[in-house]
């Protein structure tokens, strides 16, 4: 299946919460969920109505939610999830744990990047390193000890410096160090699910798959 193409926007009024894919305007008065929180198609000026979604529907929902914010296919979504199965743990956990593991995210949690999809452009064209060497896929699984650094000919780049500047608003989440004077960051330990900031009960969609 194709990547999503349209509006960004009209995913988080499908899921009534923010996905945060449209960097700083997802955390100005600007954004839509804050302006109107209604699903798409709904009529002008209505509000959301609490929504009775049970069973099915919410399990769907729920694993939405976290494809659309890690901005990952459904294949690569299943892999994640049989990843996550044959790994010890809980999987609902390790399935997030292995999502904030991509290197995209970890660029964007460090604030290299104001948003994933930023993130993941950035990634592609090469402004990195891992561990000294070049890196430039998105879902590359990074691990307790390796380092992101920005390369040389990228550390001017205005969109990596704007992001940086933007992050201190935001705050960078403790399983990650930063040093801003170097452009580098590591990751200090794996993210335990309370470090991993996002409102979803991923029990829903372990129960979804196990169907
Ligand atoms: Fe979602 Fe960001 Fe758009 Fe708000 S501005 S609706 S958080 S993408």
């Amino acid at each position: 299946m194709a990547r999503y193409a349209g509006p960004v926007c009209r995913l988080c009024r499908r899921e009534g919460m923010k996905l945060f894919l449209k960097g700083e305007r997802c955390y100005a008065e600007k954004c839509a969920i804050e302006k109107r929180n209604v699903p798409p198609g709904s009529q002008q000026g209505r509000r959301r109505r609490p929504m009775k979604v049970m069973g099915y529907g919410l399990q769907l929902r729920e694993k939405q939610k976290v494809k659309r914010t890690y901005g990952v296919l459904e294949s690569q979504f299943r892999r994640y999830f049989a990843e996550a199965e044959r790994q010890r743990g809980i999987t609902g956990e390790t399935l997030l744990q292995l999502l904030e593991r991509r290197l995209d995210n970890v660029v964007y949690r460090l604030g290299l990047a104001t948003s994933r999809p930023q993130a993941r452009q950035l990634v592609r064209h090469g402004h990195f390193y891992v561990n000294g060497k070049r890196a430039d896929v998105p879902s590359y699984s990074l691990k307790e000890g390796d380092a992101v650094s920005v390369r040389e000919r990228s550390n001017k780049k205005a969109s990596i410096l704007y992001a940086m500047e933007e992050v201190k608003g935001r705050g960078i989440p403790g399983w990650l160090q930063f040093d801003a004077s170097a452009m580098t960051g590591r990751v200090a330990s794996l993210p335990t699910r309370e470090q991993i900031n996002l409102p979803v009960q991923e029990q829903l969609i372990v129960e979804l798959y196990s169907k």
